[in-house]
């Protein structure tokens, strides 16, 4: 089989996967089809780029799995007009995703190594809606609040009071919630005049969301 065809293959046979696991929004199946996730591993993972799982980036963090990031996409219920925050920006790709299908990205990172080569790598693979920026992203992004959609990809001990904050009325906030190392859950909280309602998704693991900026790197 010539390389061209086999990773033909895996990129079908990872859309399949994701389909199979009940990701169904076609909006969000065709930017994971388009987004590619290999430029955004290291080169000794692109092999297993299109595997689902996660993977190991610089700084000791991770990529999250595609099915997580593709599911987590999918509960945003994301519009083209919406203005969406990340918080633990990471390599980029959950960044890129979400920039298909939304007017801008704004992706919060502690780690500047990280964040200058997710620069890169979205620059490089043409998702100029979304700004990365340095800092603790606990604090969100007061400058530039209110988000229609705030996603956290690294797990949360307790909901961020400045997030909760710098959600848009009808604004959608996706954290995962619970111990660092222990077991966590994708929270989702809708905020309207009523208050914030809560719905408990999916169990995950992800690398803790630390306070403040990270010292080196
Ligand atoms: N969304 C990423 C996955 C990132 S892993 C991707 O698609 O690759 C979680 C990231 O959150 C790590 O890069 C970690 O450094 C970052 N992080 C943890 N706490 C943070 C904080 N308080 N502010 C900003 N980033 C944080």
């Amino acid at each position: 089989m010539s390389a061209d065809t086999k990773s033909a293959n895996r990129h079908m046979e990872f859309l399949l996967t994701l389909r199979r696991r009940g990701i169904g929004d076609q909006a969000v199946l065709r930017a994971m089809d388009e987004i590619p996730r290999d430029r955004f591993v290291a080169l000794e993972h692109t092999e297993s780029a299109y595997a689902d799982q996660a993977l190991p980036i610089a700084c000791g963090q991770t990529i999250s799995q595609p099915y997580v990031v593709a599911y987590m996409t999918e509960q945003l219920r994301l519009r083209p007009h919406h203005r969406v925050l990340e918080i633990g920006t990471g390599s980029g790709y959950q960044a890129a995703v979400l920039s298909r299908l939304a007017r801008e990205v704004v992706s919060v990172e502690r780690y500047r190594t990280l964040a200058e080569h997710a620069r890169e790598r979205l620059r490089a693979v043409g998702c100029g809606n979304v700004e990365v920026v340095m800092g603790d992203g606990m604090l969100g992004a007061p400058g530039k609040a209110p988000f229609d959609r705030i996603i956290v990809t690294a797990a949360a001990e307790t909901t961020p009071q400045a997030l909760i904050d710098q959600l848009a009325d009808d604004g959608i906030l996706l954290l995962p919630l619970g111990p660092h190392n222990g077991p966590q859950q994708i929270v989702k909280l809708t905020k309207s005049a009523a208050g914030l309602a809560r719905e408990n998704l999916i169990a995950v693991r992800f690398v803790p969301l630390l306070a403040g900026q990270a010292r080196e790197l």
